[in-house]
């Protein structure tokens, strides 16, 4: 940093500034997490120089000897981690892998089946805007009365559409999710089917949520929720898709991997391959329970009625806030959330009615039972006085002997 400092003093006050907004706010975006200092050293390490268009032993470029080290290495451990017969560690994002999965098994035009965005699906997975809805006839399962997966609605219609491909997996769903169900459904139409575990990853590599890969034919995730790996996204699939999906990310969809970003997910998954990290999200399971109990305590209302993972829903109603002034409040009182909406939400997309809450990045600075507990009670104080100055100074100056007493990076 002091590098950049001397080099570039504007970008290094920026870096400062988020820095200290990282260890002073309480994060509670469930898609974010603090990255080791090992995963960020190795992605700001030399290997972010080098062209290696291909795979390990199969370089379109010279010199790819000590980066195909690096991949093998990452190819090796997520296999291990979730137990794949093969994966693809290239994929820049979690988007792209979901595109990589389309380009490989689909024409325009084609049916797909995804869980609604308006009830906790991604955007990737069928909304309107994105290339999955523009490109594909889409097919849209969601929740029952229950604000479970409506798994028997979601059978009907596959035997009704057929669709080329189903995917499972969720941004903001709070309960596990019945792979075996749903590959028992594909199987039964002839789609292939995807299970998308960008939130879940960390979880299930540690065996604490249900793994897919038994289930599908592809899993896609990213690497930076709870995983706790540099920005990035894999692809894990049966060896008989290997091919296809090779040859979608490269050539099909990307030029040059990100090499160094490819070395920090070895890295990331060594760390995820530890005892530490099993008991670490045991913990982030335990405060997300912790949290939705407490806020249920103070007269919120969690959709699904529970959490089994490290998200939540939380309906505002009650309070007689939006999610878009709480998250505003809640930001102002440095506790950082993001508004989203419920099922049936009576407000727009960019109000909403809901705050959505994850315990990963907390977690991952050590908060336990009680300073989860203690989380929640601030948010609470916030939601129930969001106008009135005196309580959200009261409840940052809170938050602060919190963050302070869990530094992330020291
Ligand atoms: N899939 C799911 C389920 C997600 O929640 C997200 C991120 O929000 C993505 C895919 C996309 O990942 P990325 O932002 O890395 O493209």
């Amino acid at each position: 940093n002091i590098l950049v400092e001397q080099t570039d003093p504007e970008i290094f006050a920026a870096i400062q500034a988020e820095n200290a907004r990282q260890e002073q706010h309480i994060e509670l975006i469930a898609s974010e997490n603090y990255a080791s200092p090992a995963v960020m050293a190795a992605q700001g390490s030399q290997l972010t120089n080098k062209y290696a268009e291909g795979y390990p032993g199969r370089r379109y470029y010279g010199g790819c000897e000590h980066v195909d080290v690096a991949e093998q290495l990452a190819i090796d451990r997520v296999k291990t981690i979730f137990g794949a017969e093969a994966a693809n560690v290239q994929a820049h994002c979690g988007a792209s892998a979901n595109e990589a999965v389309f380009l490989a098994f689909l024409k325009p035009g084609d049916t797909i089946m995804g869980m609604s965005l308006a009830e906790g699906g991604h955007l990737t997975h069928g909304m309107a805007l994105n290339m999955s809805g523009k490109w594909f006839n889409v097919v849209s399962y969601g929740l029952n009365d229950k604000e479970e997966i409506d798994y028997d609605a979601m059978e009907r219609k596959a035997h009704e559409t057929r669709p080329k491909l189903i995917i499972a997996g969720a941004s903001a769903y709070s309960l596990r999710i019945d792979f075996e169900r749903f590959a028992k459904v594909a199987k039964a139409v002839g789609a292939i089917f995807m299970v998308d575990i960008a939130h879940y990853a960390g979880l299930v590599a540690a065996g604490v949520y249900p793994n897919p890969v038994p289930h599908a034919d592809i899993v896609t995730s990213t690497t930076h929720k709870s995983l706790r790996g540099p920005r990035g996204g894999i692809i894990l699939m049966k060896a008989e898709h290997e091919k296809a999906i090779n040859s979608a990310i490269f050539p099909g969809l990307q030029g040059g991997p990100l090499m160094h970003v490819i070395a920090a997910k070895a890295v990331a998954f060594k760390e995820a391959m530890s005892p530490e990290f099993k008991t670490y999200q045991q913990q982030v399971v335990k405060n997300a329970q912790i949290v939705a109990d407490t806020l249920t305590q103070r007269g919120l209302r969690i959709v699904s009625g529970r959490t089994e993972s490290h998200v939540m829903l939380v309906d505002l109603r009650a309070k007689g806030i939006t999610g878009k002034e709480a998250e505003a409040v809640l930001g102002s009182a440095h506790m950082t959330i993001n508004k989203n909406a419920i099922p049936n939400d009576p407000e727009k997309p960019m109000v909403t009615s809901g705050v959505r809450i994850g315990t990963p990045a907390m977690t991952t600075r050590g908060f336990k039972d009680e300073e989860a507990r203690a989380t929640a009670h601030l948010i609470a104080d916030v939601l129930d006085n969001p106008r009135d100055a005196a309580t959200l100074e009261a409840v940052r100056a809170k938050v602060h002997a919190l963050t302070s007493r869990f530094p992330v990076y020291r």
